[in-house]
């Protein structure tokens, strides 16, 4: 008997149906002669900004980044808070801290794991400059009452997109709700280069500008320095594989979304399954199911040759590099989802058969430890 072996992602076959389209385009780039910022990026730049419907997007080196610059453009005072969720990746709260403004946490809807609407206007205060909100696994936050407290309060709002390529909330795609959106293209992503690449979206031509000039050094002509920039330029050659990529977007999120469909429709009812409400279209970067006994399922499947993942292990305020940073933003809610949460395989290179293997696999484990 083979030993069952499903990855949680595979690169190799996630970008194998694109390798012939890949390979061409990498020859036409090497014999070209031009790798930084060229013919590439801005098509890159202009079809992601009308695949979004946002006017602008500037390609930058990494997701990271792109919420970076979007935050340096606005300028904001020194010693700003800026209000992120509790349970987030890191690097949403690193993109505030590097720029030497103060992250407070805002606690997410256990519902959805998304920032809580309800929660904001507590943690706002005459220092409060801007909401970076992060529409997490693939579905986006509930913008609506989100975007009604920033224009009352004279928030900026940054999103981060870097799970949500394309989702949806009553029509409108993330990154064209506030001031700006950042994305990442880390080839994990829903929309994955071969290597780091990232890009920023805004409705607003004079934020494109500035972080266009930022990222090149600060300058708009070679040589000539406006303001202090850095080098987070999207890659030529990564501009070249996303063209080919965001063609497949939405094939690729139709994917996820009939193996989130067939998961929530056959999974052990007494699991905490992702939300699906009216007026929102998840992309489902990420499948994450809930339950108390996450450790002994993850062990339980890993055994039976099924890997999962956990986003996140750790919640930020509890990283220790956050020590000093975060202290005393304790979020029960957060620290809640951080404990119980377990992310199934939900890759593009995940068959429907595999995810029914996964299915069999958990069910069979809850049924075992229901008391
Ligand atoms: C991946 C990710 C980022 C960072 O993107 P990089 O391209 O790795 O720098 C930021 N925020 C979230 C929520 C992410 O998942």
């Amino acid at each position: 008997m083979s030993k069952l072996n499903i990855p949680y992602e595979d690169l190799r076959k996630v970008n194998e149906p694109f390798e012939a389209e890949y390979r061409q385009v990498f020859d036409t780039l090497l014999q070209s002669g031009w790798y930084i910022l060229g013919q590439q990026v801005q098509q890159f730049e202009q079809q992601f900004a009308s695949y979004c419907g946002v006017q602008h997007c500037v390609g930058v080196a990494n997701g990271l980044d792109a919420l970076i610059l979007a935050l340096k453009a606005l300028n904001l005072p020194p010693g700003s808070e800026v209000l992120v969720p509790s349970n987030t990746y890191i690097a949403t709260i690193l993109a505030v801290t590097q720029l030497g403004l103060k992250p407070v946490l805002v606690s997410p809807d256990i519902r959805t794991y998304n920032i809580d609407p309800t929660c904001i206007e507590a943690s706002i205060t005459l220092n409060t400059k801007a909401i970076l909100v992060v529409h997490l696994y693939g579905k986006c936050c509930n913008m609506q009452p989100i975007m009604e407290l920033a224009n009352q309060h004279g928030l900026y709002v940054v999103e981060d997109c870097a799970q949500a390529h394309g989702a949806t909330y009553f029509g409108q795609m993330t990154g064209t709700f506030g001031h700006a959106g950042g994305f990442s293209f880390y080839p994990t992503k829903n929309l994955g280069a071969l290597g780091d690449a990232g890009a920023v979206t805004t409705n607003d031509a004079a934020l494109a500008d500035a972080i266009k000039m930022l990222r090149n050094y600060g300058s708009r002509t070679k040589y000539y320095n406006e303001v202090a920039g850095v080098n987070s330029r999207l890659d030529e050659m990564q501009a070249a594989f996303l063209n080919i990529k965001l063609q497949h977007l939405n094939a690729i999120t139709q994917h996820k979304q009939a193996l989130a469909a067939f998961y929530l429709k056959h999974l052990h009812p007494s699991l905490i399954l992702p939300v699906v409400e009216d007026g929102y279209v998840d992309v489902y970067h990420i499948f994450n199911i809930r339950t108390a006994k996450r450790d002994a399922l993850k062990s339980y499947l890993l055994e039976n040759g099924i890997k999962t993942e956990i986003h996140y292990p750790v919640a930020p305020h509890a990283q220790k590099a956050m020590k000093g940073i975060l202290d005393g933003q304790y979020c029960p809610i957060a620290e809640e989802i951080h404990n119980t949460t377990l992310s199934l395989p939900i890759s593009f290179g995940t068959s429907l058969q595999e995810a029914g293997i996964v299915v069999e696999f958990v069910n069979r484990f809850i049924n075992q430890h229901q008391a």
